[in-house]
């Protein structure tokens, strides 16, 4: 139903004109990629039909490992065909099963990863400043069959790590981030990726960073590095050995070489979005009812996504009012992350699935708008975003 009503609003969108104001018809989505020069792609594609080398731990694949592990900050890093592949590797060389604590406000993947390993996911409610998992409601979700946690950092701000890994430490529980969001994201000049057991990365078009698709799993030791890697191809150790029920999870050498390319410019795009979220948030202040997240202390920033959050009775009008008028001003918004994924069909049964269970994240999820961030967004589309949001 929602589905359909999107279609139609988008069908009314084209019809609507205004010549006084040509630019007005300038459709800007939430995201939109960052691409490396392609004269500079040509040479890897020669490089790459002249080796005949495709995939399996080519040169390209080899070489983006080292340089992304000096880039993050980490020690060990195993690329994926994409960041879901590596969420559910990441489960399976860790052999979690049973039941897993995780957060219901993210993209539908984190608990999907969970239920491809058969785990039965529990939903616990998010912290009402950082929206992220709330370490004091984990104790209360914990049962027997309880083997892991897995938090999301939600926008890339990160999570209570140490009070995670504490009550992971007490009740001997497995630590995974899904870390989709934080490529680059350092905590008191730490890669956030080096907490917790394992953390998985994607490089999806729309993140950060992106090889198309793509993904990782930064792991902390060789052996655990080792492990994820024959996970990746089958299972395979060698020539002769399987050493688990592996999948085919690989990224292939043109992932790789985009990959290289990209590496070179995430810092200056980084720092091209942190302009639009000042723009965005010295704009929205004084705006009653729109509330938005403000960098944190002693924490590196990406910038990926700038959600705001509309209060109805403070702002005038509701959140879908107003991500229907941008939408009408060819401004396509997006409501991450709405629904909760605890709403959706495959999980909604589950007991703690309830709103009661989730109250912030259920309070959250309706009040979300992510409004266009990256690094190419023109200052003028800036303000012609602000101006929408300021009108009501
Ligand atoms: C994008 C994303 C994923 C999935 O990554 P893909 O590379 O698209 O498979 C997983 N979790 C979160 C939170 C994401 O945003």
């Amino acid at each position: 139903m929602i589905e359909l009503a999107d279609k139609n609003m988008i069908q009314e969108n084209l019809e609507i004109k205004n010549p006084a104001n040509p630019d007005l018809q300038k459709t800007i989505y939430v995201n939109q990629p960052t691409l490396p020069e392609l004269d500079d792609f040509l040479p890897l594609l020669k490089d790459i039909w002249q080796s005949k080398k495709l995939t399996n731990f080519g040169k390209f694949h080899k070489q983006l490992e080292y340089e992304l592990a000096k880039f993050l900050g980490v020690e060990y890093i195993s690329l994926f065909s994409n960041g879901t592949l590596a969420l559910i590797a990441a489960l399976q060389v860790l052999k979690i099963k049973g039941e897993v604590i995780t957060t219901p406000y993210s993209f539908v993947a984190t608990t999907h990863a969970l239920k491809w390993n058969g785990i039965t996911p529990v939903f616990c409610d998010i912290e009402p400043k950082t929206y992220n998992l709330n370490p004091n409601k984990i104790e209360k979700l914990l049962t027997d069959k309880t083997t892991a946690i897995v938090p999301v950092h939600i926008y890339g701000n990160p999570c209570d790590v140490e009070s995670l890994q504490e009550i992971s430490d007490i009740y001997g529980l497995k630590l995974i981030y899904d870390a989709a969001h934080s490529f680059g994201v350092k905590l008191n000049n730490e890669s956030i990726l080096n907490f917790g057991d394992l953390s998985i990365l994607s490089f999806h078009a729309t993140k950060i960073f992106n090889t198309f698709e793509g993904g990782a799993v930064i792991s902390h030791d060789e052996k655990t590095k080792k492990r994820i890697d024959y996970l990746k191809n089958f299972g395979f150790a060698n020539e002769t050995t399987v050493i688990a029920p592996g999948i085919n999870a690989k990224m292939n050498e043109m992932q790789a070489a985009i990959g290289l390319l990209q590496l070179k410019d995430v810092e200056k795009n980084i720092l091209k979005r942190k302009k639009i979220a000042e723009l965005y948030r010295s704009a929205f202040k004084n705006i009653e009812g729109i509330s938005f997240l403000n960098d944190v202390e002693n924490v590196h920033h990406n910038y990926g996504y700038f959600p705001i959050f509309v209060d109805k009775r403070k702002y005038g009008i509701g959140r879908d009012e107003l991500y229907y008028k941008l939408k009408k001003n060819n401004i396509f918004a997006r409501r991450y992350f709405y629904p909760l994924i605890s709403r959706f069909q495959p999980y909604r049964g589950l007991e703690s699935a309830t709103p009661e269970n989730l109250p912030v994240a259920t309070k959250i999820a309706e009040q979300v708008i992510t409004i266009p961030i990256y690094a190419d967004l023109e200052i003028n589309d800036v303000e012609r975003i602000i101006e929408i949001i300021k009108k009501k």
